[in-house]
Order: structure tokens, then sequence, then C-alpha cells
């Protein structure tokens, strides 16, 4: 397969279709496309058929100084499309490389998604405005540089999904359909997504210029990520171990994050491990319902590289190539070559331990124990081991278990969970002695308990359901109402049980595709 120059026409004119009247109004202030042409190519998004508006995330918008109504408007939804340049947006496709599944691609970057530019939100964070499924680039290889309406409906649902669940992540401002469609297995209608990142910064865009043995690029590269994601890492002695060791610390606890909440990725190549340390590239991404460490939802996952008890392997796999990645630039501080390996192996080493300590802390919240104790890791895993013997419901056991943390009487409702339910009896008399000797009220336990134990989670079986309705019907009720439900995933409330109810048999969803 032939790869096009990364650089179509770097600083080609650029586009400017703004209408009067009802327009959205980015305020776009690009740092990205200021940096030289060998990041990315510059080149507009490709205009679509029909753009007919699916969602705008409004308070999304208002976060990032939007107008959802001017969003939704003719020329937002043009814009949401690709159809319109907003004014001051800089369109372009950013290049990476990365290993998928293990096997280095030197160049993969944006193959159907386009940097409209950033913005500054009112949290005073800048943005990255993307959408994807805008078109080929140079960038494309074979594909067709388009989305999926079910999979753009997934990423939007589960993205929302964890911001909800106070997870770092990606976030959907909107989706619009195209009037297209998609060859896929069969023909399927065209989407497109606009995705809000803290940036598209990836692992696999150090790896990009590491493969070019392009020293120059790297330190251009790191400076830019250290000023954007890690800006105290430039007062440190050494800022590229300091940058090193803080991408590490967040991925640490990212993954930990997923783990706590069953969230199983499915595609952590290191072209989807960002570097500020969100949750990046919703494919074949799926929740556990019975736990089961060795889950695999991604159909093109064969080797279960990716299941659920890898992704902490998977995620120091990826930090790893970010290391040798940044080797030459490590070089620089370290004084030599075997300097530079030393730091980066210290930095390495980090990754386990603080894994394991955001892990045990969040099971013991999960838990609601508030001290710390010796056999706390003991009682978390015995817990996991009779829930993975038994089938039981991750999201609903620790759901379940804030009332029995109040009294004996909440017991019931969690051991129906277990096939067998005196396996949870069994350990449930430990946990008592634990929370007995610590102390404390009961209901102030199971408040903070469930401000951590989501009732709602966007559960596989509903999400195929609604974006079946979306794709095959054009009935979008069923998405709405998921997405409703998933993003107030602590609450209870009436006429949502359906939401926080597991898949019966039948209902079962066993695999999840990339959607590409
Ligand atoms: P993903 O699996 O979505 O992380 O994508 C991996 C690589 O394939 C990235 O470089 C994407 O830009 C590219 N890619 C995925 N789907 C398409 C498509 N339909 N057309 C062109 N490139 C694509
Ligand atoms: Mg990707």
């Amino acid at each position: 397969m032939a790869m096009d120059s990364p650089n179509i026409s770097p600083g080609a004119p650029l586009a400017s279709t703004a209408l009067s009247g009802h327009e959205v109004r980015f305020g776009f202030d690009n740092t990205y496309a200021r940096l030289p042409d060998r990041f990315y190519a510059r080149l507009d998004p490709k205009p679509v058929t029909t753009p007919r508006l699916v969602k705008v995330n409004a308070e999304l918008a208002e976060k990032l100084r939007l107008n959802p109504d001017a969003l939704k408007s003719e020329h937002g939804v043009a814009v949401l499309a690709g159809n319109c340049v907003a004014e001051g947006a800089e369109p372009l496709a950013q290049a990476y490389a990365g290993h998928q599944f293990g096997s280095f691609v030197p160049q993969l970057g944006d193959g159907r998604a386009n940097l409209l530019g950033e913005v500054v939100g009112r949290d005073g964070v800048r943005y990255d405005v993307q959408l994807k499924g805008s078109g080929r680039t140079p960038f494309s290889r074979g594909g067709d540089g388009r989305a999926a309406l079910g999979p753009v409906l997934r990423e939007y649902i589960v993205s929302e999904a964890m911001a909800a669940l106070s997870v770092p992540t990606t976030r959907a401002l909107a989706a619009v359909t195209t009037g297209e469609r998609v060859l896929r297995d069969t023909a399927l209608p065209g989407a497109v997504l606009t995705r809000v990142a803290a940036s598209h910064l990836r692992v696999g865009t150090f790896q990009y210029f590491a493969a070019r043995r392009d020293t120059e690029s790297l330190r251009v590269l790191a400076d830019y990520t250290i000023g954007r994601h890690y800006p105290e890492a430039a007062q440190a002695k050494q800022p590229y171990r300091t940058l090193l060791e803080g991408v590490i610390t967040r991925q640490a606890k990212l993954v930990a994050q997923w783990m706590l909440l069953g969230f199983i990725h499915g595609v952590m190549n290191t072209d989807n491990t960002s570097i500020s340390g969100e949750t990046i590239d919703y494919g074949p991404c799926a929740f556990l319902e019975a736990y089961d460490p060795a889950k695999v939802f991604s159909s093109i996952d064969r080797g279960g590289r990716y299941a659920y008890s890898n992704q902490p392997r998977a995620a120091a796999w990826n930090l790893a190539r970010l290391a040798e990645a940044l080797l030459p630039v490590l070089a620089l501080e370290a004084g030599s070559e075997d300097g530079a390996i030393e730091l980066a192996n210290e930095a390495l080493a980090a990754f386990e331990p603080q894994f394991e300590a955001a892990r045990l802390a969040g099971l013991r919240c999960k838990l609601g124990l508030f001290t710390e104790h010796e056999g706390d890791a003991a009682l978390a895993e015995d817990l996991l081991k009779r829930m993975g013997d038994n089938e039981a419901d991750f999201t609903l056991t620790f759901r379940r278990l804030c009332d029995a943390a109040i009294e004996n009487k909440g017991d019931a409702c969690v051991r129906t969970l277990f096939a067998d339910p005196a396996a949870y009896d069994g350990w449930a008399a430990g946990w008592r002695r634990r929370m007995e000797a610590e102390g404390g009220d009961g209901q102030a336990r199971a408040a903070a308990m469930r401000k951590v134990n989501p009732l709602i989670i966007p559960r596989n079986h509903l999400v195929e359901e609604s974006l079946t309705a979306a794709s095959e019907r054009q009935d979008f009720q069923p998405f709405e109402a998921l997405l409703e439900a998933v993003s107030r995933p602590f609450e209870e409330s009436v006429g949502l049980e359906r939401y926080a109810t597991p898949a019966r048999p039948e209902e079962l969803v066993h695999a999840t595709f990339c959607g590409t």
C-alpha cells in the first residue's frame, strides 16, 4: 500500500466559508498548527452530501464557551459535518506512528480525523476540537476516511459515561449523520463525531519522530507537551525525565480507574495511548457484566492481548515504548545513552507500585473502608475471586454493597448476584468484622460508597440496542435515553431501572467491533 507524503500542502490557503447570521464562533487559538510542517498535513475536512444533526452536547459546549444553539443552526451543523470551515480553524491531520497489537507501524496518523483547532475552556484548560470521520487524508492508507453511525454513537455514549464517572477522557461535543453510506461488512449510514480532547498527543506521536531518528522534532514535541500538559516539568532539573514520569503516573491512575469500573478499552495500541492521561479512542470498548478477569469483547483481539486483567501490563508496555522513543532527549539530560536508559528504567519501575496503590485505594473506597489495614488487599481480592467464580455482576455487586454496609438486611440483594449465594456470605462476615474494627456511621459509609460505585454503566446490550435503532430505523430515542441515563451514573431514579439491570442471558453481547 503506497503511503502519501504527510505534507501535501504545507501553508496552503485555508478555505473559509463562514456565513453571516447564526454563526458558531469557536474563538480558536491554535498552537499545534504553529509546530513545524512535519508534524501534520494541512487540509480541510471533506464535505458530505446531506448533513443532519444527531446531537449537540450543550453542557460541554457551554464549558467551551460555545453557544449550543449556534452549533445546532444550519451553519453549526455544516461546521460539524466538515462542510464549512469555521472562522479561525486551521484544519490539519496529525502525524503519528504506533504499535498495533505489538507490531510497529511507522506511519499511521489521522486517516479519518481533522483537528479544527484549539479552544480554551471556561476552566482555563486548552482543548482540541477534532472531527472524526471527516474524509480521507494523506494518512488514510487504504481507508475511506469515514466513520459509521454505530461506532460514532458508541464513542459518544461511552466517552460521556466515562466523563460522568470522573474518568479522564476525551469527550463528544456533537454527532451528525452525513447522508452517505460507508461500506464495511455491509453498507452503513455515515456519521461524523466532534471529539474534544485535552490534546491528541499520543505515545505514537513520539514514536513517529523516534522512528525517523529526528531528535530535533522529538525535542520540539517534548517541549510542546511539557508546556501544554506538564508545565511543572519545565522547572524540574531534568524536564524530559519529569515528563516521562508524569505520563507514567497519569496512565497508572487512569488504568486503575478503568479496572475499578470494569472498563475494557479493547484496543490499547500505542497510538491510542494519550500523553495527557485521558481515555482515548473508543473502538471495541465495553464494560464487564459478570466479573471475569480474562474477559475480551473486541472481535479483533483474538489473542486476548487487551483482556480486562491484562490492561495494566499493556499500559506498562506502551509506556516502555514511550520511554524508548524519548531516549534521544533523555540522553541530553543524562549525558549519555546508557544514562538515558537508566533514567528510563527508573521511571518505568514506578508504574506498577503507582498502579497498585491507586487500585488498592480505589478498592478501599468501593468497600467503604476509610482507614488502611494490612489485610485490605486480600479482603478485596477474595471478593473478586468469589465474584469471578460465581459470575456476579461487577457493577451491581459493588453498588448493592452500599446498602449491605448499613445493615445485614442489605445482604439479601447482594447474595442473589452470586451463583452460589453462600460464596458471598463467606466473604461478608470478614468484611463486617473489618468495618466494625474501623467504626463509623453506616449511613455515612453507604453515602460515600454510592459516590464511587455507579448504579448505571453503559451496558453492552443497551448500547447495541441504541446503535441498531439509530442505524437501522433512524430511531434516536434509545440513544437519547441511554445517554441521559449514563450521564447520571450514581443517582437512583425512578424509571431508570432498566438501565441498571444486567442483560438476560439471551441479551448478552459477546463481541464488539472496531468499526473502522
Ligand atoms: P483506530 O483503530 O481507530 O485507532 O485507527 C488506527 C489507524 O487507522 C489510525 O491511523 C486511523 O486514522 C486509521 N483509520 C481507521 N479507520 C480509518 C478509515 N475509515 N479511513 C482511514 N483511516 C482510518
Ligand atoms: Mg486510534
